[in-house]
This record gives C-alpha cells, sequence and structure tokens, in this order.
C-alpha cells in the first residue's frame, strides 16, 4: 500500500503515520520526493486497513500496489533511481556507466594492467571475478581474497571502482572490504538468503539475472534486497537460456524496456555473456543502449586464448577502445553521454 501525503505535508504528519503503522507491527518507508512524501507500507493489506489512514492530517490519497514487487515497482518511486557508487559514480543517470575488465583476476599485474586500458577507453568501474562460479568443479574457481587484493591495489591505482562476485554468504565481510560494488551472479539471484544479507548492508549490489528467471522473478529478488532496506540495487540482463545454440545465452534485448516500464531501478546490459563471442560485443553493446540501458559490463582480456574463464567472449583491449567508440556514437543519438 501507498500513502500519498499532500504537498507540504509536515514532518510531524509523516512521523504520526510512521508511528502508527509501526504500531501494527508493519514496515513503512519513507520515501521523499522533491514535490511530495510518500510511504510504502508492506505488510498485510487487512491489517493496515484497520488504521482510517485516508482521514489522518496530511494525507492526500492511499492507494493499493497490486504488483508483487512494491519497493522496486514505479508505484512506490516514480522518478529513475540514480545509484552512487564509490566517492562520484552514478549508475541510472545521464551519464553510461560502463564496468569492463576480466572475467576472472588471474595475477595482479595482468588486472592492473587491463584497468589502465579500459580507464584510458573511458570505462568508469573495473570488473573481475575472485569468487566464480563454475559449472565444472575442476575448472578454476578464482584467487579468492588475494584475488580482492589486487582488485582494491589496481582501484588505488588508477580511481576506477571495483565490482566483483559474491557467492556465499560466508564470505559478505570479505568481499565488503574490498568491494564498491557486489555483484550478485545469475546462479544466485534466488538466492534468497545471499539477497538479504547483501539488503542488510549499504553497499551497491548488481544483481544479475538468472538464466530460467522471468523479469517478474528479476524483480521479486531486487525486492528481497530493497525491502531489507538496501535501495542502491542496479539489475543487469545477462542473456537467458533458450533453445538457441549459436550463442551462449540470447540477451533479452526486451528487458531493457520492459524493465524500465516497471522499475525505477537502473539496468545495465552483459553482452560478454549475453553472447559468449566476443564478435558480437560491439554490436549488443550498441542495441542495449539504443533500448536504454544505462551502461554495460564488459569481460575485456589482454590475450583471450590464454584466459582462465570466459576467453570466446572476452575482448582484445583495442576492440574495447573501438566499442566505447561506436557506442559513444549511439549513446549521444539516445541523449546520452560516456
Ligand atoms: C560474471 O560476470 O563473471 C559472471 C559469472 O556472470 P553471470 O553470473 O551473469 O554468469
Ligand atoms: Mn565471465
Amino acid at each position: 500500500m501507498i500513502i500519498v501525503l499532500k504537498p507540504g505535508a509536515a514532518k510531524t504528519q509523516v512521523d504520526h503515520i510512521v508511528e502508527k503503522i509501526e504500531k501494527l507491527g508493519l514496515k513503512p518507508w519513507v520515501s521523499e520526493g522533491v514535490e511530495r512524501t510518500i510511504i510504502g507500507v508492506i505488510g498485510e493489506e487487512d491489517v493496515v486497513r484497520t488504521l482510517p489512514l485516508e482521514g489522518f492530517p496530511g494525507v492526500e490519497k492511499v492507494l493499493t500496489i497490486l504488483k508483487p514487487y512494491k519497493l522496486a515497482s514505479l508505484d512506490y518511486q516514480k522518478t529513475p533511481s540514480e545509484i552512487t557508487v564509490g566517492k562520484g559514480v552514478i549508475v541510472g543517470g545521464k551519464r553510461l556507466v560502463v564496468m569492463a575488465g576480466p572475467c576472472s583476476i588471474e595475477t595482479g599485474q595482468m588486472l592492473l594492467d587491463i584497468a589502465r586500458t579500459v580507464k584510458k577507453s573511458g570505462a568508469l568501474m573495473l570488473r573481475g571475478g575472485a569468487f566464480k562460479p563454475r559449472t565444472s568443479p575442476y575448472s578454476f574457481q578464482g584467487l579468492g581474497e588475494e584475488g580482492l587484493k589486487y582488485l582494491a591495489e589496481a582501484r588505488d591505482k588508477t580511481g576506477l571502482l571495483v565490482v566483483t562476485e559474491l557467492m556465499d554468504i560466508r564470505e559478505l565481510d570479505t568481499v565488503l572490504k574490498y568491494a564498491d560494488v557486489i555483484q550478485i551472479g545469475a546462479r544466485n539471484m534466488q538466492n534468497f538468503d545471499l539477497l538479504k544479507e547483501v539488503g542488510k548492508t549499504k553497499k551497491p549490489v548488481l544483481l544479475k539475472r538468472g538464466i530460467a528467471c522471468t523479469i517478474k522473478e528479476f524483480l521479486m529478488s531486487a525486492e528481497y534486497i530493497l525491502s531489507e532496506g538496501n535501495f542502491n540495487v542496479i539489475l543487469c540482463e545477462r542473456g537467458i537460456r533458450t533453445f538457441e545454440t549459436f550463442t551462449r545465452f540470447t540477451l533479452d534485448i526486451n528487458a531493457v524496456p520492459a524493465l524500465k516500464s516497471l522499475t525505477h531501478l537502473p539496468v545495465i546490459v552483459d553482452p560478454s555473456h549475453g553472447t559468449g563471442r566476443w564478435g558480437m560485443v560491439n554490436a549488443i553493446s550498441r542495441a542495449a543502449i539504443a533500448a536504454g540501458a544505462d551502461g554495460l559490463m564488459i569481460e575485456v582480456h589482454p590475450s583471450p586464448e590464454d584466459a582462465f574463464s570466459d576467453g570466446d567472449q572476452s575482448l582484445l583491449p583495442e576492440k574495447f577502445a573501438q566499442l566505447m567508440k561506436d557506442a559513444a556514437k549511439v549513446a549521444k543519438a539516445v541523449g546520452r553521454t560516456m
């Protein structure tokens, strides 16, 4: 349920309503907009209805949200969310945010070299996995905390902010120590306990879409994080499983405008995993921007054939530089900057 207050409603009136809702054992979420404040109430509709909310001072109207995701919905917040990462990168603003780097962190030197080259091309964030979700237990599993240290070192030396995947609740404190954005991967998108734990932090979360998850399920997962109090959620379309085998996954470009019509959360696209083919990454990056994406996540490697993981979809640094130039033209055409 959403309680819409009159423009200029006093803080004491807001506090009074919040207090009444809390007394019922429910959780109120106050969103202070430019024009008016709204209060979201999550819980049993029947319980909330026991309060004569329409009659409370300062209340303009009371609306019922029928969608199962509430805090993530545009009913709760009409203006797009801008997620601030570190001290100055904003995801969801006019400027597109590109996160680039290797699939896995391999060595400190390699990561630093890639960080320097992607920064030169215009990336604002460095990606790299230290905890890797691999299909085979015999494949490289990542460097763990050692990799996170390399990531932090690359941030210190280049100024790039860093995003890295968290796979297990037991590693939360370790990842929190080094990361600017916590990535929840496709395979963990419905690990609800993990979602709740990152929801209890204030750290921005990059939530990737599960390979067999609908848009509604994707938003329900975001809702898990929001409902714990962390509104710093960035959604990432990274391809879903279909009958097609030419590409590794089928990048659901529809998801970008679909999500934009349903949620205020920013949406970025990962064309590397979405295609599994480096030769398609440039075209799909441009398509994503044209469709309204707020950013891109791209895998880059100095020698893809030697990569510990995902070499087939990793771009050489010079290909990444070209992508950034090509993508900037599309960004300009749709009123965005890079
Ligand atoms: C990744 O970004 O390294 C990754 C494993 O992605 P996904 O979870 O989308 O497969
Ligand atoms: Mn990868």
